[in-house]
């Protein structure tokens, strides 16, 4: 009995941790499928041994944040979650509890829409807040975040006195796709899938931010109504649509449950083509007369059920593993199959992750392998059934897009091409190049360097410096002006400090202040690029692997060419840090505490002036640790190591010498 106690335990734990990674993060570590087993397993548990049951176990509440971040808003009427089934039987169990109760129900059957609940409320036909679920009491005030979704009214075509709707809010697959795509090219962490990316979108403090996200909605539920009366749920939901509301769409009503069944079937045959994910579809108990004596338990009404289609797998032959490489010069290996029917849709790709993924399970081409794919995610490879090939695939060792050598840094699963110049990366590489810390080339944004792109005016770096006025203005929505300040700006990038050069460059670890700190140190650029890794590691604050990454970089033909086109084109090439008096040559600096007399920026820019460096870190090679009042672990290193403190007072009578 412990043991069953102590399960019971560990499936909570275990659920509240995916809980708060999926509401709180949005970024599930487990797919949907699975997290739902967990909770069915717990559910099981509970209702065997009723004595370890607990009224706040996740199985009885609806799962969702309300933080601080917006104002709350307490639902007058609960927005409950559904129950759910993975099975036909559990289907007809479902009809079997709802015709205890009542008799001749008739059912609504409708897509399950992958998105997040909001709550609309109109007072005479006027939009006039909006909010999430939240914990289903309680939700948050996202109303300006949901103005911005063009499919919401903001006046309906009624006015009628009061309406709560429900709806879900959701990213269609178009924008999912073009928003995950930006994120790879800022070198951000992509949203995992539509749901948490809807749910990423309306919980931003800025509009904007949810205005460029391309969310839309569907409304499936009156919550509340004043001035009309409705007596089922799909005289509501023609209303909703005459209102002006984008409602659920393919909703259908049905008498038995083997017709609410066969639409299942349907839903889930169709959802492959769909432009939006859903991860179920839902049967309800039309009349609402019915649907009262029916209740709710404290989680969800018992006139609903959720049918969710379980992942579905399948055998097949893997014909070829292609290798493509992405935008931030990662090679991922694609299994290309035999084309199987799987949840919906004809599968004929799976991701195979990297290399590590291929070698655990001994996968080569050749072989019958088990394809598994739930809802609308990635489908992807679970083993091999049988091998037909020896071993495993390899990765090629160069780059499938320009031929360079690729790479693999200690304990990384990735492996890359480095080439600043390779076609694959282009698009990334030249909105870095362009970025503010980096050459600043003002007007050259991320999607004009995509129209230049896509219109044939850039195919390498160094195009930009030949771009040609005419030319840009006869694009659409270009003027005069607009190209003329364009060039004006690819000009003035030409004298940049060398450290912006670099740091343009996109050497992998390089950042803008180690890019300085190469330039001050090197002074031009053909010595950064004939230094060693030793030369490098002679800098304070480099390790072996940002040292390994600029040699492995200008390593690369592509990049050795980049330089010579830079070079041509008249971009400079040599570091501005004029040091007039070089009293701290050599030295390296680290500030810690609170200084009184001078800013942490400005002693740094003092020191820069000087000739000397700052780091963050104290080690052997630090010169002068400068402390102000409550030093803390820093002083007590460099005390350990011997390094030298000096005070504010000591530091003045150094510059003032
Ligand atoms: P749910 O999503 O299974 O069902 C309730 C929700 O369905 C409602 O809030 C409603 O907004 C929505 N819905 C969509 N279309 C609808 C329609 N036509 N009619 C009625 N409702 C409709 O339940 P839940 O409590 O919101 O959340 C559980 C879900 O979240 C599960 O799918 C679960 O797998 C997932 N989850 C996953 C993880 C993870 O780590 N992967 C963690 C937590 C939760």
């Amino acid at each position: 009995m412990e043991n069953i106690k102590n399960r019971i335990e560990d499936l909570r734990k275990l659920i509240k941790y995916h809980s708060d990674r999926y509401y709180n993060d949005d970024a599930p570590e487990i797919e949907d499928y699975e997290y739902d087993m967990l909770m069915r397993d717990l559910k099981k548990l509970e209702e065997e041994y009723p004595e370890y049951d607990s009224p706040d176990s996740p199985t009885k509440r609806v799962g969702g944040v309300a933080d601080n971040s917006f104002d709350a808003v307490v639902h007058t009427v609960r927005m409950e979650s559904l129950q759910d089934a993975f099975s036909e039987e559990e289907i007809r169990d479902f009809d079997k509890r709802v015709s205890d109760t009542v008799s001749g129900a008739q059912y609504v059957v409708e897509p399950k829409i992958d998105g997040l609940s909001v709550s609309l409320e109109y007072v005479d036909g006027v939009f006039s807040r909006g909010s999430t679920r939240g914990d289903g009491d309680t939700g948050e005030d996202v109303s300006g975040n949901l103005r911005v979704i063009r499919n919401i009214p903001l006046r309906l075509n009624e006015n009628i006195p009061y309406i709560e709707v429900r709806g879900e809010v959701y990213m269609p697959k178009k924008s999912f796709n073009r928003v995950v795509d930006r994120q790879l090219i800022n070198g951000e962490k992509p949203f995992k899938n539509p749901r948490n990316a809807a749910a990423g979108s309306l919980r931003q403090k800025d509009s904007k931010v949810t205005a460029s996200r391309g969310l839309d909605i569907f409304v499936f539920n009156v919550q509340q109504i004043e001035g009309k009366e409705l007596n089922s749920h799909k005289e509501s939901l023609d209303y909703l649509k005459k209102l002006g509301f984008n409602t659920i769409p393919d909703y259908k009503r049905v008498d038995t449950i083997d017709e609410a069944l066969s639409c299942i079937n349907k839903i889930g045959e169709s959802r492959g083509e769909l432009e939006f994910d859903i991860d179920g579809a839902v049967i309800k108990v039309d009349d609402f007369s019915q649907r009262e004596l029916l209740g709710s338990t404290s989680k969800f009404p018992k006139w609903a059920v959720a049918f969710k289609y379980p992942p579905e797998e399948k055998q097949t032959k893997l014909l070829d593993i292609e290798i493509a490489v992405g935008r931030t010069g990662v090679l991922t290996p694609t299994a290309i199959l035999e084309p199987v029917h799987l949840a919906g849709t004809t599968v004929s790709r799976a991701t195979l992750h990297n290399q590590d993924f291929i070698n655990q399970k001994n996968i080569n081409i050749g072989d019958i392998i088990t394809v598994r794919k739930a809802g609308d995610i990635i489908p992807e490879v679970l083993c091999v059934n049988e091998k037909h090939s020896e071993g495993s695939f390899v990765f090629p060792t160069v780059c499938p897009s320009c031929g360079e050598e690729v790479t693999r840094e200690e304990e990384e699963a990735a492996i890359r091409c480095n080439n600043p110049e390779c076609p694959a990366q282009l698009l990334r590489n030249l909105i870095h190049f362009c970025s503010r810390d980096a050459m600043d080339i003002e007007g050259l944004g991320p999607s004009i360097i995509e129209t230049f792109v896509d219109s044939g005016f850039i195919t390498k770096t160094s195009d930009i410096y030949h771009l040609e006025k005419e030319k840009i203005s006869k694009l659409e929505g270009f003027k005069e002006t607009s190209a003329n300040n364009i060039i004006t700006s690819v000009e003035k990038s030409k004298d940049n400090d060398l450290g912006k050069l670099i740091f343009a460059l996109g050497i992998r670890h390089i950042g803008a202040k180690a890019a300085k700190l190469l330039s001050d140190e090197f002074k031009d650029i053909d010595s950064v690029m004939s230094a060693s890794v030793d030369d490098i590691l002679n800098i304070e604050g480099f390790g072996k692997i940002m040292a390994e990454a600029v040699v492995d970089f200008f390593n690369s033909e592509g990049a050795k060419e980049l330089i010579e086109e830079l070079k041509a084109v008249g971009v400079n090439m040599k570091s501005k840090t004029v040091v007039k008096d070089s009293r701290f040559d050599g030295m390296t600096f680290v500030l810690t505490g609170t200084l009184e007399k001078y800013k942490r920026s400005e002693a740094s820019k003092i020191i820069e002036a000087f000739g000397g460096k700052t780091s963050s870190s104290v080690s052997k090679k630090t010169t002068y640790v400068l402390a102000g009042e409550n030093s803390g672990s820093k002083l007590d290193k460099a005390n350990a190591l011997g390094v030298s403190v000096i005070s504010e007072d000591e530091f003045e009578e150094m510059i003032n010498e």
